[in-house]
């Protein structure tokens, strides 16, 4: 029978990795926390009509990428391909625009889109999602853009690229798309099949088309900027001045947009020079008419959603620290299985003190023991077979030096514990 294998477009995250994952999600966490951001765990799957409503019916997430199942009770539910839409539910849903506002929170964890698979792209990929919710002032907007730079330098992540945008409002989002669409309709013929069949139901859509002939289009095209109100023009402007005051380097994208009545204001993208075609390493915007579209009142809100496999490849592209793979600071070695209840209750004994420690399970003979001890990076060697049982010790192996020493059994944890504060490696909790 042949064995089964994960489905296309899904990764295992290995040991060999997942250490760095762990590096980068704590950094994230800690970086939203300095912000006054809290964190909630959301579920992974919503009424399918969260989505069809809250991204907006027209987009390609909704048309062609979600994963929506009917449920035993013939409910039709999705598998989340984003996290602000649930964000915006759990807040409504919780009273929470009733509270002091905004409500900032944050939450990381797997999101499912059916994509074409490649390099940075996958069919579950993890997103770190930041929202405020309840606030129409851009510096809030100012906020969720500086922390998303915030985090990507401490992660030490460099040669980035900052793109912003304003995508106006339904007030003057009107005018836009006239104008749009009449620089657009003598130029129908040469934009792709895709593009042409958005220039009736939604035409921004058609500026951020990958097509080669519609981008060299829509690069000529009028700017949103233009056309915006009062409030967007200055909600923009101030956007950009908190930008400068922060010294945070952006360029401004007419082509960035989100292309749905309910984003407005505020779009931005920060990409990664190193990446290849997918280069964005987070993107997000304003949608302050999104909590109206899925049935709650108006509240205004701003995040973003950053992918954390793109963040990782970045990060390994560029050398970047990422923390270190876990690793036993002890391993006991008991080469006899008349001493293994007595290696095992110091093993036990250690863990409990706070000591990475860890054993072998499988017979080995002494030396065999000692290679995996070296091959997991351990630090000490920890022998307790039937002679130290005999004489009550125990030999203590540096595994760096070579140096052994002997302990009489009783105080073996306490010196272990001593020999590894000289190397500096202090208890796991202190
Ligand atoms: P979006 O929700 O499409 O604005 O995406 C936000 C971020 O999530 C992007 O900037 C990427 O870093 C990441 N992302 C989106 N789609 C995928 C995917 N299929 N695989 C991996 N990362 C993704």
């Amino acid at each position: 029978m042949e064995s089964i294998k994960a489905p296309r477009g899904v990764r295992d995250i290995l040991p060999e990795e997942s250490w760095k994952w762990a590096f980068v999600l704590d950094v994230a966490r800690r970086t939203a926390e300095d912000f006054g951001y809290a964190e909630v765990h959301l579920p992974v799957f919503e009424h399918t009509e969260l989505f069809s409503r809250g991204i907006g019916e027209t987009t390609d997430v909704v048309e062609k990428e979600m994963y929506t199942f009917q449920d035993r009770a013939e409910r039709s539910l999705t598998l989340r391909p984003e996290a602000t839409a649930s964000m915006v539910r759990s807040y409504l849903e919780h009273g929470m625009h009733r509270g002091v506002q905004p409500v900032k929170l944050w939450c990381a964890g797997p999101m499912f889109r059916y994509e074409r698979p490649q390099k940075g792209r996958y069919r579950q990929f993890w997103q770190l999602d930041v929202e405020a919710i309840g606030a129409a002032d851009p510096f809030v907007d100012v906020e969720i853009i500086a922390l998303s730079l915030e985090l990507y330098r401490r992660l030490g992540l460099s040669n980035l690229e900052v793109k912003v945008n304003s995508v106006g409002c339904p007030e003057c989002r009107p005018t836009y798309r006239k104008t749009l669409r009449s620089f657009l309709e003598p130029r129908l013929d040469e934009l792709c099949d895709t593009c042409r069949s958005r220039f009736d139901r939604n035409p921004l859509r058609i500026l951020d088309c990958k097509n080669p002939q519609c981008a060299a289009i829509a690069d000529q095209a009028p700017s949103v900027v233009e056309s915006l109100c009062g409030e967007c023009g200055t909600h923009f402007g101030l956007l950009q001045r908190g930008l400068e005051g922060i010294g945070a380097s952006f360029s401004l994208d007419k082509r960035l947009v989100r292309g749905l009545d309910y984003y407005t204001k505020t779009a931005y993208e920060v990409l990664s020079g190193d990446l290849g075609a997918q280069n964005a390493v987070c993107g997000g915007g304003r949608y302050d008419n999104l909590a109206e579209v899925i049935g709650g009142p108006h509240v205004p809100g701003v995040g973003f959603a950053a992918g954390i496999e793109r963040i990782v490849l970045t990060m390994e592209q560029q050398g970047c620290f990422m923390g270190s793979a876990p690793r036993p600071a002890v391993f006991v070695v008991c080469p006899d299985e008349e001493a293994r209840p007595e290696a095992f209750a110091l093993l036990h004994l250690l863990r409990q003190s706070g000591v990475a420690a860890d054993m072998d399970f499988t017979g080995k003979g002494m030396k065999a023991q000692l290679k995996v001890a070296a091959g997991k990076g351990a630090l000490l060697a920890c022998i307790l077979g039937s002679e130290e049982l005999r004489a009550s010790r125990l030999a203590v192996k540096d595994l760096e030096s070579g140096e052994q020493h002997l302990y009489a059994r009783e105080e073996g944890v306490a010196s272990i514990r001593s020999l590894l504060s000289n190397k500096g490696i202090s208890r796991k909790d202190d």
